[in-house]
């Protein structure tokens, strides 16, 4: 054996025993009214819990999106509906302009001016009967992304119509675990998983070297896993009609609004997006349940990089072209 073949293989014993030395660590905690996960693969756990407390900073995020506190930019829009424009930081001027694209992308599936329902839809079992048409209608003429009026210039956000809402349910946990990820990466934490209620942003691999495996849940019995996939930098995530529903003469009425009608959309029990960034896969979950199996899988087909698996109301699963799933 060569001197310097010699050199070049403990070269690779060494580097791969000092990755390997590395381990994974794990902490739960509630934000935002959610579960949040981080795991972290750091070399000990002083590191990984300088790590976890970087990624559990979502303060900021809440003070920007919230809708339950009335101090937070998006309560300051909603109570200002109608009346005027009002200046926000740059990152929810950033994140509502980024909003009305994905509802252009998505035909007005997405979007975030639903919120204008919310007075009609409780989904915490306060529910029980049907909203009236006329109800249904006024609420309606409300949402419209169209609606929402962004001043770059001034960094202001003006809701053009009194009693418009907007709320960031469908994108706001992806976008936050994507900031996580992105604090983490600078942070020097070699991978890693933010699972922020279920959607997931991933990055590097595990300690062993080997990807991440995530468990995409079973709608039709949400403590039961129906898959798992091995991936690599991506975010996967999944808007399901278990997460949060109303049961009204006996039928489910899951919590995803058709921004058409102001109706829960029907057809489908859960959709998983994979993509680059959990904010897309969360917005793309969220539309692709209210377009449909059809449009949906057309919709996820254009796009680079990003995949589906819907589970429709029949229990039927339907995937984007890349995905192939065995039948066991
Ligand atoms: P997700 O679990 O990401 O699909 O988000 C669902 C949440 O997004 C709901 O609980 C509402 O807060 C909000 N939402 C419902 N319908 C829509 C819609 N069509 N577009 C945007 N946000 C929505
Ligand atoms: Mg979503």
């Amino acid at each position: 054996m060569s001197s310097r073949y010699l050199f070049f293989s403990l070269c690779v014993v060494f580097c791969t025993s000092v990755v390997f030395a590395q381990k994974t660590f794990t902490e739960k905690f509630s934000k935002m009214g959610s579960s949040f996960e981080v795991i972290v693969v750091a070399k000990n756990k002083e590191v990984a819990d300088g790590f976890i407390a970087m990624a559990k900073n979502y303060n900021r995020i809440e003070n920007l999106i919230s809708s339950w506190d009335s101090n937070s930019e998006t309560s300051k829009i909603n109570q200002n509906a109608g009346v005027k424009p009002v200046k926000v930081s740059k990152e929810l001027w950033d994140l509502i302009e980024r909003s009305q694209k994905l509802s252009q992308l998505t035909s007005g599936a997405f979007d975030i001016s639903y919120a204008a329902v919310d007075k009609i839809w409780t989904f915490d079992g306060g529910d029980s009967e049907l909203p009236a048409e006329a109800v249904l209608k006024r609420s309606v003429a409300k949402i419209g992304y169209k609606k929402i009026r962004l001043n770059q210039k001034d960094q202001t956000v003006f809701l053009s119509q009194a009693g418009m809402k907007i709320g960031f349910g469908a994108i706001g946990k992806g976008y936050a675990a994507d900031r996580a990820k992105e604090t983490l990466v600078a942070a020097g934490a070699s991978g890693g998983i933010i699972n922020a209620s279920g959607d997931m942003n991933t990055w590097g691999t595990q300690a062993d070297g080997s990807d991440w495996n995530v468990a995409i849940v079973n709608p039709l019995n949400s403590k039961k896993v129906f898959s798992w996939f091995s991936i690599e930098q991506q975010a996967v995530v999944t808007s399901g009609d278990y997460e949060r529903f109303t049961t009204i003469a006996g039928e489910r009425y899951s919590h995803i609004i058709d921004p058409r009608t102001g109706m829960p959309a029907k057809g489908i029990l859960s959709c998983t997006i994979f993509a680059p960034k959990a904010e897309l896969a969360d917005a793309l979950a969220t539309a692709t349940f209210v377009m449909g199996t059809t449009a949906g899988i057309f919709l996820i087909n254009q796009l680079p990089k990003v995949e589906a698996i819907i589970i429709d109301a029949m229990g039927r699963i339907h995937t984007s072209k890349n995905i192939k799933i065995e039948d066991d």
